[in-house]
């Protein structure tokens, strides 16, 4: 049994939910994070985390199962699927969320359909900013620890740039800060992230997503797949799979002040869940709004393409009110705007009232039974639609927001070379580890594989030999 302490790369919710595992098994911890603070992507997600089969789906009714969660998760993986990750994702889910509520005391209690989910299963605080909530929870739990003993140590600024190896064991990092370069040894816990914010030249999107480039993303610019390149680098690499697979977010909002920004902010999912609509410039619809991801990215970009943009998001009085905290963020930030009614609206964007009059009926009737929508929009929420009352709009566009590939792990979280078989001393969680999701994550899945393969990394690496 090893004696060091046990490194984690990255502060996000994986590197954390992997922290706060060794812990509570008595291990010792020594968290780097290569930026100012911790939290990573994690702090930003804003539509939450899913569980099948959890305590607040049960006190509000929703029979939900660990099958349809795999189910709809293996649907949308698609070719990519694999079952092993989907399941370890899948049964430690209520797991997951009752540690995040039971033990850490996070308000998970609302509960939302996002696209490609047959139930809602989307879980998120009232406050609307589930990244936020969850995440600091989390970093203010292992401050804590931090100045209370000796287990656990914080090192910021410190980012890591090799690891170190012994006979095919991974035995520690070197990493910098800026009073130089530091060894340390261990067994290591990769939770980097993702990789959707590295535009450089020869970087990870241009190699396998060159088609990307021009698009903007709303990644934080650390997410530059360092923990990808530092297990590339080992003389007994783990493999990588899957990196082609990056998902384009549809909904960045384009932001009337700076529309080319490079970095967007991201319209959550949640804004479509409660029953928003897309229409195009001349304001029809052209999509099932809860459609998953790739499905309403490859409308938008086709209406783009034929030059029926810009696309707009819009909120009746209700959707909008469902998601106030939100709604009211994006309108301070200039993101999002609030017309009085319809034709105040049309009068702003030199959208036909009459169209506009149009989609909002046949959404309406479509809601209430009478007709089919062309589009086939199975669940309704919050769709009566009138010309007279209030709507939030906002423009939007395809954005980088996720990467589905990474560094190849099994179901405990052991990073595998390029033969399948773990490499001793290397775990890697989060954003970072590749194939869990296959050819499109779900709406909710990236934050609980953060803390289920957090977790997992943790236990397995306190049962490291
Ligand atoms: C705007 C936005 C909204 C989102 N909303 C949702 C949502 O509602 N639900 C959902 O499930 N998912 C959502 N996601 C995705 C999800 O937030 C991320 O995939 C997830 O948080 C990744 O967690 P992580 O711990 O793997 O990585 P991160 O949270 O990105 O953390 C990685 C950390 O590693 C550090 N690091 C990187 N390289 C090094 C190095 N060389 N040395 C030291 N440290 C390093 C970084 O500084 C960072 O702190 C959203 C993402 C974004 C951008």
């Amino acid at each position: 049994m090893t004696t060091h302490r046990t490194i984690i790369v990255g502060g996000g919710l994986a590197g954390l939910s992997a922290a706060h595992t060794l812990l509570e098994n008595g291990k010792k911890v020594l968290l780097l994070d290569k930026k100012p603070s911790l939290g990573g992507n994690s702090v930003k997600a804003s539509s939450g985390i899913n569980g099948a089969g959890t305590e607040a789906q049960h006190e509000l009714n929703i029979n939900d199962t660990i099958e349809a969660f795999s189910s709809d998760t293996t649907t949308s993986a698609g070719a990519l699927a694999r079952p092993a990750l989907i399941t370890a994702l899948t049964s430690n889910s209520a797991p997951a969320i009752s540690w995040l509520t039971s033990q850490l005391g996070i308000d998970l209690s609302v509960v939302s359909r996002l696209g490609g989910h047959s139930v809602a299963r989307t879980h998120r605080d009232k406050s609307g900013a589930p990244g936020w909530a969850i995440t600091s929870a989390l970093m203010k739990k292992l401050a804590a620890a931090a100045a209370e003993n000796a287990s656990v140590e914080i090192v910021k600024n410190a980012r890591v740039m090799r690891l170190l190896e012994d006979a095919g064991r991974v035995i520690g990092v070197e990493y910098e800060t800026v009073d130089g370069k530091v060894e340390e040894h261990g067994d290591v816990i990769i939770a980097t992230g993702g990789y959707a914010a590295d535009f450089s030249a020869g970087g990870l999107l241009a190699t396998h997503r060159p088609d990307l480039l021009p698009l903007s993303t709303t990644n934080g610019d650390h997410a530059t797949g360092d923990g990808h390149r530092l297990v590339s680098s080992l003389s007994r690499p783990a493999a990588l799979c899957d990196l082609d697979q990056v998902q384009v977010h549809p909904t960045g909002f384009v932001d009337p002040a700076n529309v080319d920004a490079k970095t967007k902010f991201l319209a959550a999912e949640a804004l479509r869940g409660v029953g928003g609509l897309i229409i195009d410039r001349e304001g029809n619809r052209f999509v099932n709004e809860v459609d998953r991801r790739d499905v309403v990215t490859e409308r938008m970009e086709a209406i783009i393409r034929e030059g029926r943009g810009p696309v707009r998001l819009v909120l009746n009085k209700e959707a909008a009110g469902e998601i106030k905290s939100h709604c009211d963020f994006y309108v301070s930030k200039g993101l999002m705007k609030l017309f009085n009614n319809a034709k105040e609206f049309s009068e702003s964007s030199g959208i036909a009232l009459d169209n506009l009059t149009a989609t909002f009926t046949q959404h309406t009737q479509f809601a209430s039974g009478k007709g089919e929508d062309p589009f086939g929009k199975p669940i309704f929420h919050n769709a009566n639609y009138s010309i007279d009352e209030p709507i939030h709009v906002a423009s939007i566009t395809p954005v980088v927001h996720y990467t589905m590939g990474g560094i190849s792990v099994d179901a405990a979280a052991r990073a595998l070379d390029v033969a399948g078989n773990p490499i001793p001393g290397l775990y890697a969680a989060g954003e970072v580890i590749g194939g869990v999701h296959g050819q499109n994550r779900l709406a909710g899945s990236s934050l609980l594989e953060a803390v289920v393969f957090g977790r997992l990394a943790g236990q397995a690496a306190v049962g490291s030999v």
